[in-house]
């Protein structure tokens, strides 16, 4: 009998265990960046109308940090991670399922056994505030609409010529001087007739924001890297520290009104610069506890220090032969100084003129070549060229007969975001080094969040996918499916802005 009643239990465990994990083909869900594994099974579960459906979760340490497995084939929805944040990313997938499975009007989630973890530690989004100012609440739909493509860097590029957004508590004329500028151009700055809106344009962030939007984005599980500039893109400082500049205290510096490359940099041969530098950055490492920090470096033309009896006599004083010497003693003065408070640095990828330590970091974005350079070097690198993650140039080869609005220049289709080769050109000890890949959104030419919307969705889809899946990726008719499937009834639940022309076979 006890013989009989054990055999009974056994066929009855593994019926139950046929139900729940009984292959099945895949079922046909679309999910965006693509997992690593997706396995059919099991019964599924049972999806009530307007209800999200529990999910069980748990940790398991022997699961990489972000990796998670996403379990539905019992009648409950299991996320097993390595930590909150591979649960984290799991509830961004169940989001896709859960969208996709309502937008056919079905009321059960297919049971499925998902695998996955992202190639990439890095995964970065960045957002220039400076040329167009943001809200917080902006800010904060941004960190949303990045969370849900499992993106988990937010680059927030704070200080620029045209507006300084982030209040300084010892250099408070920065904010009530240089987050506003007097007009803003209209139209392209390639205009031969320059006109301008006379409308001033402003705003800043103060720190108990700014700590509020490091918070709100730590719950999604992005840090924030903060972008402080220099010693270029300098016009706002320089606007509210005239002293800082190597024409001095008397040259009336302005925040800048209309877009491009201005020679007005900080002076490298003051040593104020210097004391202005750590103090600012003081202060943003106690808003900001990301272990990097963006110092810029990018665009800093040398003619002013050309010029500068105070950089000419430093460049003396220090035997230097070349201006962009000055550059690099400004960017390794800064980088000791944060790796005195444990952080280090991220630069576009100038600071390598001039000589920069093994221990920078370098954001490669005129092409891929600088973060082939850098990691030949032996430099970490975080790959956003130009050529594939500018998010503010054209996504149509006729952007009139497309309708586009004005936008930088340059064409940058869905499709050629979704082509980038990370590795390229690399050997293995190489590869090693390319961090993380990242999307960028300038705002010379966007205004209004609406706008970011449509300039972001769906090209940092193709970002994220790259980030998180790369060897993973399908083929661009099968992404672009999956995207139309998995991702747009979750922009179209949030009311997201989008833009189209890659579902209409526009390019
Ligand atoms: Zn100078």
């Amino acid at each position: 009998m006890k013989h009989f009643t054990l055999s009974l239990l056994a066929i009855c465990a593994a019926a139950v265990f046929a139900s729940c994990n009984g292959d099945k083909p895949t079922p046909d869900l679309s999910i965006v960046p693509n997992p690593v594994s997706m396995q059919g099974g099991g019964r599924g579960v049972a999806l009530g109308e307007g209800v999200e459906p529990a999910v069980k979760t748990r940790i398991n340490k022997k699961l990489a940090t972000e990796e998670y497995v996403l379990d539905t084939r019992c009648g409950k929805v299991k996320i097993t991670a390595g930590s909150e944040a591979g649960i984290f990313w799991g509830r961004q997938t169940l989001l896709q399922i859960v969208s996709q499975v309502r937008a056919k009007g079905e009321n059960r989630i297919p049971g499925v056994l998902i695998k996955d973890k992202p190639a990439f530690a890095y995964r970065g989004a960045h957002l220039d505030c400076s040329r167009h100012f943001f809200t917080v609440d902006e800010v904060k739909q941004y960190i949303d609409l990045i969370a849900l493509h499992k993106i988990n860097v937010f680059h927030w590029h704070l200080t620029d010529d045209q507006g300084w957004r982030a209040e300084i508590k010892a250099y408070p004329r920065l904010t009530e001087v240089g987050s506003v500028r007097s007009e803003t151009i209209i139209g392209h700055q390639r205009n031969k007739d320059k006109q301008f809106d006379g409308t001033p344009h402003g705003g800043f962030y103060t720190q108990d924001e700014m700590r509020d939007v490091v918070k709100y984005a730590a719950e999604r599980h992005i840090t924030v890297i903060p972008e402080i500039e220099m010693p270029g893109h300098a016009s706002a400082a320089l606007a509210s520290y005239p002293e800082l500049g190597c024409r001095g205290a008397d040259y009336p510096y302005m925040v800048q009104t209309q877009w491009g490359i201005f020679p007005e940099v900080l002076c490298a041969g003051n040593p104020e610069t210097v004391v202005f530098l750590e103090k600012v950055l003081d202060e943003i490492c106690d808003i900001f506890p990301s272990e990097y920090i963006h110092i810029g470096g990018d665009e800093a033309p040398r003619s002013e220090w050309e010029k500068c009896p105070k950089c000419q006599a430093l460049m003396k004083e220090k035997g230097y032969t070349r201006e962009a010497e000055l550059q690099s003693y400004l960017i390794t003065t800064v980088e000791n100084y944060l790796a005195e408070k444990g952080r280090k640095i991220i630069g576009w990828d100038e600071i390598l003129e001039g000589g920069v330590s093994q221990n920078a970091t370098v954001m490669s974005w005129r092409g891929a070549k600088g973060g082939i350079a850098a990691a030949k070097m032996g430099n970490d690198v975080i790959m956003t060229p130009n050529s594939h993650f500018y998010l503010d140039y054209y996504q149509t080869a006729d952007p009139v007969a497309n309708g586009e609005p004005l936008a930088i220049g340059r064409h940058l289709p869905l499709s050629k975001c979704y082509s980038f080769e990370p590795f390229d050109q690399l050997d293995e000890n190489e590869k090693a080094h390319i961090k993380g890949i990242q999307a960028n959104m300038w705002t010379e030419y966007v205004a209004t969040f609406d706008h970011i919307q449509h300039m972001v969705l769906p090209r940092i889809a193709a970002l994220a996918e790259v980030a998180w899946s790369n060897e993973n990726r399908t083929s661009y008719e099968v992404f672009l499916k999956r995207i139309e499937a998995g991702l747009l009834p979750v922009y179209e639940s949030r009311g997201y802005n989008w833009s189209t022309y890659a579902f209409d076979g526009i390019e």
